[in-house]
């Protein structure tokens, strides 16, 4: 049985925008961050772990679902050029 986990994500503590690296966070606007983690789902950003994982009742022992960006990418990925 294997157990996901909920992405990491860090927001700006000033214009609220969302990034799932810190370093990306740390150089917009605000000196400081929170870090919290995304509702697989929706990709809500929140504080604690557990609250990403309720947000939309996401089954932790179920594959993350892949972000309608990601189904693009990976779909342009297999068209021939
Ligand atoms: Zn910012
Ligand atoms: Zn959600």
């Amino acid at each position: 049985m294997t157990t996901n986990h909920p992405p990491e994500a860090w927001r700006c503590g000033d214009c609220e925008c969302v990034y799932d690296n810190e370093d990306d966070a740390r150089e917009c606007c605000a000196p400081r961050i929170e870090e919290g983690y995304l509702c697989p789902v929706c990709r809500g950003f929140l504080l604690d772990e557990r609250d990403a994982i309720a947000c939309c009742g996401w089954d932790p022992e179920t594959p993350i679902p892949p972000t309608a960006a990601e189904l693009e990418a990976a779909g342009q990925m297999r068209l021939p050029l």
